[in-house]
């Protein structure tokens, strides 16, 4: 897992509404995708806006977004919402 941790600077920034929203929706769309958050990741704290990232995923258009927080890591979890569809931590 350690070599998803990377230096990587925000792209943007989103408030949590839309945060919520996204991952809720990417939740739904995504076969397991709950089980996989509930297992590796804790709730997130209350913050009015979230950074979102650019995918590293060759070829993946998507945006990375906040789900939760790593379970045994100083990090944020993150869900892309393109199509490679894979979790980093940020
Ligand atoms: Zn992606």
């Amino acid at each position: 897992m350690s070599s998803n941790v990377s230096q990587s600077y925000p792209y943007s920034s989103e408030t949590n509404e839309d945060r919520a929203a996204t991952i809720a929706r990417l939740v739904a769309e995504r076969e397991g995708l709950a089980a996989t958050l509930a297992t590796e990741s804790t709730p997130l704290d209350t913050n009015e806006r979230w950074w979102t990232w650019k995918c590293p995923t060759r070829g993946c258009p998507g945006l990375l977004h906040a789900a939760g927080y790593a379970a045994e890591k100083h990090a944020v979890y993150v869900v892309c919402d393109g199509t490679c569809a894979k979790t980093y931590l940020r």
